[in-house]
């Protein structure tokens, strides 16, 4: 057997076994093999954000643990990675670095634009990625943005359409009036924000009298449609379909009875406008109110708004404030903090606009998301319900269209002369309307040749909720079900209501079953402070930085270990240090394991003269397996990770391999035998300890694994070894029993001599062990000679009766007098 050196530089292992492994190709998935059972992970296509931060560390690392130890277990795993390039992010970087608006540049110039930054991006994130150690198939890379991913974009539209999920309509939809686009609900975001509630006098028609409104959004008054009123609120309910003036603008509207207005909230009088909310979305369809749109689609005053036309919405909010105060409207101002919504990309306010829009029927499957997510496996459990509340809160469909640049196109054209809404053909795909007529001589209604190209163009979740079909081969591979739905889809907590969400109504209603069999969740990355890290915070770790000092199996260790999964987890220095002392320790271990195997080779003779350490240390290591292995299956990394730790750092370097130094060294004083039978426990079980930290730790497990068990146990890479079965037949509860009590004799002895300040190996002239029973009294006898080599005992005497002398932590009864 080769020796391992003493010292290891772990930045220079792995690179090179990056290197190795792909150039050995040993993680792409074989898609001719038909006799292994598969296993698919739903890889999330990231957004490239052009770096890679602990929040990917932590990701990733989940998803690769998952596919090694899969691999392991026997499974032809499918590993892709894929980017999802699109979106308003993106456009959003471009517009700030080249300080323009998307229509202020050609279309094509814009496109180019995004697409060089996205493949910068990209760049950086795959280096992150590979340097981390994924096990990635990489002849499976994609890219959303090229128009090979489009066809499958589009073709799953054309396919929907055909199935009647989608439709166009005018409806109100959340507008981003920075980003000039609409936006889903799972695009806005919540934020608490100063504003002001503002108390407006509305005059009763041909009255003197007036009711009192309070708004915040004093802006939207020449948008109000009606004014509305509790119908129980006695206070108020006389004036219930009596007509109120709308003041700036002097026209009057109804007042309307409506249960849904709490009487406790402002005043208990609430202007309707169109819209200010969804609720007033909701006001307006229930009692059929006229809509007067009011913005512009960049955030200013249309002409319904008369004198304020042309304003921003802040310049109009504060020109009308002034205007009712001056009229002796305004009775009072009072500050107040609220939640509003905003966009997720650029954090402007969210308004609500009415525009035409391509949607996809989304609601009429929130039975079957919640009857799919009931069948999928979640790790951890609870993260179900956030799913099922979502799809339970959504009260409108999914706008699908959006008016940008960078977007997969919408595949349809309009008559010019008619308006005929022409889809198109599933063989025309990939396909950009704006660049090319659609594939056919005349209009099918009129026979008119003129055509408009749709101009909007696909959300960006279009393009990454069809993944587990994509992945699986969808359209182009025969077999594709095969590897649908995937095993597993890996996610944040944050972004199940997006990405979980969309992969369900996506392939429920293009396949009819669901997209994924379970579902992996890991929480948010916090700073050592406990809050969420972010570069604002100033408790922001780069990615890069803790790579470079500590190496990717340090950082994986603290991925693993860091906390449960789906909860959030601190990042935390001493927790990296850790694992890299770890490393330290079992690259130690190995090195000098390595030195006293050289003349050992692996032969099942050696269990003959197991002694009671070896059967101890062999037990033990046969019940880690164990517990691993129902850890991994469960998803709890931290579990498994920690119980090898534990077990390789105390259990085996500490304690088993101390107490069997001596065989090993002296065999002239035991038998070759008894030294074969440390040399085969030693070897067995540090093997064991490398396959189990093989999805953990892959780099330093491999290079020792290439070193030093490569040769005989004959696989190519410790990562195409089989995942080691639990050994009924080795775990012994009696032996552990023993081998418990001998190496806590062995401990207390040293232990003694650490206080005595003497060294390790002095000698002890005569050992007396009162071993308070028979029973116990053998035992010890049996390891007799692992205690007197480890101890440097002369003469050891066992006693069967109760004694005096130093106890023995854990072992009341048995006492021992040393003399030195
Ligand atoms: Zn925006
Ligand atoms: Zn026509």
């Amino acid at each position: 057997m080769q020796t391992l050196p003493k010292e290891y530089n772990f930045g220079e292992i792995e690179r090179k076994w990056q290197r190795k492994w792909e150039e050995m190709g040993i993680y792409r998935f074989d898609w001719n093999d038909k006799a292994r059972p598969t296993f698919s992970i739903d890889t999330p296509p990231p957004y490239p954000s052009g770096e890679f931060h602990m929040g990917n560390v932590l990701n990733w690392t989940y998803f690769d643990m998952v596919a090694r130890y899969k691999r392991m277990r026997g499974y032809n795993v499918l590993f892709p990675q894929g980017w999802d390039c699109h979106g308003l992010s993106i456009e959003v970087q471009v517009e700030k670095e080249h300080n323009i608006r998307k229509r202020e540049a050609p279309p094509d110039q814009f496109r180019k634009w995004c697409t060089q930054l996205v493949e910068k991006y990209i760049a950086l994130m795959k280096e992150g990625v590979v340097r981390l150690g994924c096990s990635v198939d990489w002849t499976t890379e994609y890219r959303t943005m090229d128009p090979d991913y489009w066809r499958r974009t589009q073709l799953s539209f054309i396919l929907l359409h055909k199935k009647g999920f989608m439709y166009q309509g005018t409806h109100p939809v959340n507008w981003c009036p920075r980003c000039e686009t609409a936006i889903a609900d799972a695009e806005v975001d919540y934020e608490k924000r100063e504003g002001a509630l503002h108390y407006i006098r509305f005059r009763l028609e041909n009255s003197r009298e007036y009711l009192l409104i309070a708004t915040t959004r004093p802006e939207f008054i020449p948008a109000c449609v009606a004014v509305a009123i509790n119908p129980a609120d006695t206070r108020f309910n006389r004036y219930i379909d009596k007509r109120i003036v709308v003041p700036t603008v002097n026209r009057p509207v109804k007042i309307i009875p409506d249960e849904g207005v709490d009487p406790s909230f402002g005043t208990g009088v609430v202007m309707i406008c169109t819209y200010g909310d969804k609720e007033d979305v909701k006001t307006v369809i229930k009692h059929k109110l006229p809509v007067i749109m009011l913005l512009t689609e960049n955030g200013r005053i249309n002409e319904n708004g008369g004198k304020y036309a042309g304003l921003t919405i802040t310049e109009a909010r504060k020109a009308i404030v002034q205007d009712l105060a001056t009229a002796g409207l305004l009775e009072k101002t009072e500050r107040l903090t609220q939640e509003v919504g905003v966009c997720d990309r650029c954090k402007a306010h969210v308004e609500i606009l009415e525009r035409k829009q391509w949607f996809m029927k989304t609601r009429i499957l929130t039975d079957s998301v919640e009857k799919a997510a009931n069948e999928v496996v979640w790790y951890p459990d609870y993260m179900k319900t956030r799913l099922i509340d979502w799809v339970r809160s959504l009260d409108w469909d999914w706008v699908i269209s959006r008016q940008r640049v960078f977007a997969t196109p919408i595949p349809v054209w309009y008559c010019k002369n008619c308006g005929e809404v022409i889809i198109a053909k599933e063989e025309w795909v990939p396909i950009d309307p704006k660049l090319e007529d659609p594939r056919m001589n005349q209009c099918p209604n009129c026979g008119s040749r003129e055509f408009i190209a749709e101009r909007d163009v696909f959300d960006t979740w279009m393009d990454s909720s069809i993944t587990c079909a994509v992945h699986a081969g969808w359209p182009d591979r025969p077999d594709w079900r095969r590897l649908f739905p995937a095993d597993v889809h890996p996610s944040g907590v944050d972004i199940i209501r997006t990405w979980a969400y969309y992969l369900m109504v996506r392939h429920l209603a293009l396949f009819d079953e669901k997209p994924y069999k379970s579902c992996l969740i890991n929480g948010m990355v916090l700073g050592s402070d406990g809050r969420k890290m972010s570069k604002s915070l100033k408790n922001y770790v780069a990615a890069p930085e803790v790579l470079n000092k500590y190496g990717s199996d340090a950082a994986r260790q603290w991925a693993a270990g860091g906390g449960a999964t789906g909860s959030d987890i601190p990042f935390r220095w001493p927790d990296v240090e850790y694992g890299r002392r770890f490393l330290v320790k079992l690259w130690n271990v190995s090195s000098f394991a390595s030195k006293l195997l050289k003349d050992y080779t692996p032969d099942k003779k050696a269990e003959g003269a197991l002694q009671p350490l070896d059967k101890w240390i062999l037990s033990k290591a046969a019940r880690l397996t164990k517990t691993v292995t129902e850890a991994m299956e469960k998803c709890q990394f931290n579990i498994a990770v920690e119980e090898i730790r534990n077990f390789t750092w105390h259990t085996f370097c500490d304690c088993y391999v101390e107490a069997v130094k001596d065989r090993l060294y002296r065999p002239e004083m035991h038998s070759e035998a008894k030294k074969a039978a440390a040399q085969h426990a030693l070897y067995e079980v540090l093997y064991r300890i490398l396959q189990l930290l093989a999805p953990v730790t892959p780099h330093l497990t491999e290079e020792i694994y290439q070193t030093m068990y490569a040769e005989h146990k004959g696989c190519r890479s410790l990562q195409l070894s089989s995942w080691p079965k639990f050994e009924q037949a080795l775990a012994d509860e009696q032996a552990e029993k023993r081998g418990d009590l001998i190496m806590a004799l062995i401990t207390e002895i040293r232990r003694e001599k650490a206080e005595k300040r003497m060294p390790l190996n002095s000698q002890v002239k005569k050992l007396t062990v009162y071993a308070g029973d028979r029973e116990t009294a053998e035992i010890i006898t049996e390891g007799g000679e692992d205690i007197t080599g480890t101890c440097k005992v002369v003469r050891l005497e066992v006693l069967a009766e109760k004694g005096i002398g130093r106890e023995i932590a854990q072992f009341a009864n048995v006492r021992f007098v040393t003399e030195y």
